[in-house]
């Protein structure tokens, strides 16, 4: 669950646009971005950097110490929404607030991307499922 924090600024802001019955195209980047207000992309910028990331670890490890491993979890969603988003888009702005840069990259929507990522999930379920039998 702490792995899918960083994409809740973006997630609540899904549901915004169904309770005002936005009639907004998902698949038009114009649209969203245009539709998107700015705190949202402020949001997403800071629970995507590793600055954020780095600080919110240290305060947590000083508190409760090993116990904030499960922490690790948010910066494995960092690491790997880097690579797995295009510029211009959500792009994952690691070094936030301190710069915007990004890495142009593959697109995680991309449909050979989902398949992949499906089959690796349903593998790791029937390995999992495996071992507990
Ligand atoms: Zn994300």
């Amino acid at each position: 669950m702490f792995g899918a924090l960083p994409d809740l600024a973006l997630t609540s802001q899904f549901f915004l646009f169904i309770f005002r019955k936005n009639k907004i195209n998902w698949k038009n980047k114009k649209s969203v971005a245009k539709n998107t207000p700015d705190y949202v992309f402020k949001l997403y910028n800071l629970s995507h950097s590793l600055i954020t990331w780095a600080v919110c670890f240290t305060l947590v490890y000083a508190i409760i110490g090993i116990d904030s491993l499960f922490m690790i979890a948010w910066l494995l969603h960092i690491l790997f929404d880097i690579p797995t988003h295009e510029k211009g888009f959500f792009d994952t702005k690691f070094l936030y607030p301190i710069s915007d840069y990004s890495i142009n990259g593959y697109r995680w929507s991309n449909k050979y991307f989902i398949i992949g990522n499906y089959f690796f999930i349903t593998l790791s379920m029937i390995l999992v499922f495996l071992s507990i039998i």
